[in-house]
C-alpha cells in the first residue's frame, strides 16, 4: 500500500475497539462510527452475555495492544468446569494439567469500556451515537443517523471496516453491489440470563447452614468462583460464570419449542411454569437467585446462530470482521476470541504496507476464514458436550484417561 489510508471502521463493540487500538498504534487515522451512545458515560447496554470467557487467543490480541495489564484485575480465573447434577453434587472437570491451563471470565462491559478508553488513548476518533445507514460505493460516503435526534450526517471516507456484529449494517449494504454468499443457520435454541447476586446480598433464610457460615465470615462468592459452572439436562443446560465483585451471570439454554418430554421456552409462559421447571432441574441454583422469575419475565429470550459468509470483502473499498463476518453460537466461549484474532491479523497486514487494500483484504480472508470455520463446527458441537456429555461416566473416564 503506497501510504497509509485514513480508515473508517463501523461499530465500536469488542473487535471493533480492538481493531481501533492496534491501528491508532500503528499511525493510521481512525474514524470510528458507533450506534450506540458512549457506555462509559450512559452506561453500558448490554442486552447479551453479561460476561464472556476470555482465553489464550484472545489475551493475545490483549497483550499487543498493551492492555493485560488493565484487563487483569477485572479477570477472573476459571480452571475448569465445574458440573452439578440434579441432586447438587458438583465436580470439577479441569480445562488441563494445572493452573497454567484456564480461561478467564470478564465483564463484557469493563472490557468494552476500557478498550474504548485505550483506542481514543491511542488517537482513534470515536462518533458514538451515529448508525451507519447506506453506502454510496461509487463516491465511498456513508450515510450515518443519529436515533436519539434522528439527526443525519454523510461522511467521506477511502476504506471501510466493518466490526458492527451479527447483524451487520455494512454487510447488508455490501449484499446490495455483490452476492457475499451469505447463509444464516438458526440452532433453534435461545438463550436467557439470570443473576446470582454477591454473597453478602443473599437472604440468610434461603442458605444452607455452610453457606451462611460463608456469609458470615465475609465470603464473596456463593459458589466456586473459579470455574465454569455447568447444569447439564440433555437438551438443555444452565452454564454460570463469575463476575469479579461476586456475582455470577447465569444462562440457561434452552430449545425455542418443546418436544415431547424436553421442555422448550415456548412452555415456559407463567410464573408458575418457570418455578416448576427450575425447582426440578436446578434446585441447587433456585436459593442463590432470589429475583430468577423476575429476570425471567424481563429479561429477553436471545436467538443463536451461525452465520456463514463466502466472501468478507467488496474488492479495496470494504471488508468485515468479527461477528459481522462469522458469528456464531456461544458453546466454544470463542466469537469474541476469534473476532481479536482478527483484529490482530488485520492490524498485521495493513500495517505491512506493501500490498493495495484488495490484495490485503483477499489475503485476510484466507488466513482467516479456515479458523472462524473450524471454531463455528467445534462451538455447535460443543453444545451437544456441554448440556449432554460432562456428566456420562464413559465420558469421564476417557477424560481422566486422556489426562494420564
Ligand atoms: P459486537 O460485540 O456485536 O459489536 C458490534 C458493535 O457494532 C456494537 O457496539 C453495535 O452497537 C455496533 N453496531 C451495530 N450496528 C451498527 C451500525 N449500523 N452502525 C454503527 N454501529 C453499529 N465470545 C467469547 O469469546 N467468549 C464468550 O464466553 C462468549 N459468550 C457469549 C455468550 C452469548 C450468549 C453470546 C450471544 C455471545 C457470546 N460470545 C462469546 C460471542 C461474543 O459476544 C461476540 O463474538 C463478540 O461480541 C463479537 O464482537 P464484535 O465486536 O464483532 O460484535
Amino acid at each position: 500500500m503506497p501510504s497509509k489510508p485514513e480508515i473508517t471502521l463501523i461499530g465500536a463493540g469488542l473487535v471493533g475497539s480492538l481493531l481501533a487500538t492496534l491501528l491508532a498504534r500503528r499511525g493510521f487515522r481512525v474514524t470510528v462510527f458507533e450506534r450506540r451512545p458512549d457506555p462509559r458515560i450512559h452506561g453500558f447496554i448490554g442486552g447479551r452475555s453479561i460476561n464472556l470467557a476470555l482465553a489464550e487467543r484472545g489475551w493475545h490480541g490483549l497483550r499487543v495492544a498493551g492492555l493485560t495489564e488493565v484487563i487483569a484485575p477485572i479477570a477472573v480465573m476459571m480452571r475448569g468446569r465445574r458440573v452439578h447434577d440434579t441432586a447438587g453434587t458438583t465436580n470439577l472437570q479441569r480445562y488441563g494439567r494445572d493452573d497454567s491451563e484456564v480461561i478467564w471470565s470478564v465483564s463484557r462491559g469493563q472490557l468494552n469500556c476500557t478498550l474504548l478508553t485505550a483506542a481514543e488513548q491511542a488517537g482513534a476518533t470515536i462518533h458514538f451515537a451515529q448508525r451507519l445507514e447506506s453506502v454510496d460505493w461509487d463516491t465511498l460516503r456513508i450515510h450515518l443517523r443519529n436515533d436519539a435526534d434522528n439527526s443525519q450526517h454523510v461522511h467521506q471516507t477511502s476504506l471501510l471496516l466493518g466490526a458492527d456484529g451479527a447483524g451487520s449494517a455494512l454487510r447488508q449494504a455490501m449484499q446490495g453491489v455483490t452476492d457475499l454468499g451469505e447463509r444464516m443457520d438458526a440452532l433453534g435454541h435461545g438463550y436467557k440470563e439470570l443473576e446470582i447476586p454477591p454473597l453478602p446480598q443473599l437472604p440468610p433464610a434461603a442458605l444452607s447452614a455452610e453457606l451462611r457460615e460463608a456469609q458470615a465470615r465475609g465470603d464473596l462468592f456463593a459458589m466456586d468462583p473459579n470455574a465454569l459452572h455447568i447444569w447439564p439436562r440433555g437438551s438443555y443446560m444452565c452454564i454460570a460464570l463469575p463476575n469479579a465483585e461476586g456475582s455470577f451471570t447465569v444462562t440457561l439454554f434452552l430449545p425455542g419449542s418443546s418436544t415431547g418430554t424436553a421442555p422448550g421456552f415456548d412452555t415456559l409462559t407463567t410464573r408458575d411454569a418457570v418455578a416448576a421447571f427450575f425447582q426440578r432441574d436446578f434446585a441447587d441454583a433456585v436459593p442463590l437467585m432470589p429475583d430468577y422469575l423476575d429476570d425471567f419475565t424481563r429479561n429477553p429470550t436471545g436467538l443463536l446462530a451461525t452465520l456463514y459468509l463466502e466472501r468478507w470483502h467488496l474488492d479495496g473499498r470494504a471488508l468485515l470482521l468479527g461477528d459481522a463476518a462469522h458469528a456464531i453460537v456461544p458453546f466454544h466461549g470463542q466469537g469474541m476470541n476469534c473476532g481479536f484474532e482478527d483484529a490482530v491479523e488485520l492490524a498485521d497486514l495493513l500495517s505491512a504496507g506493501h500490498a493495495a487494500p484488495a490484495e490485503v483484504f483477499a489475503e485476510f480472508q484466507r488466513r482467516r476464514k479456515p479458523n472462524s470455520d473450524a471454531i463455528a463446527a467445534m462451538a455447535l458441537d460443543n453444545y451437544v458436550e456441554m448440556r449432554d456429555r460432562v456428566d456420562d461416566p464413559d465420558y469421564l473416564l476417557m477424560r481422566e484417561l486422556e489426562r494420564v
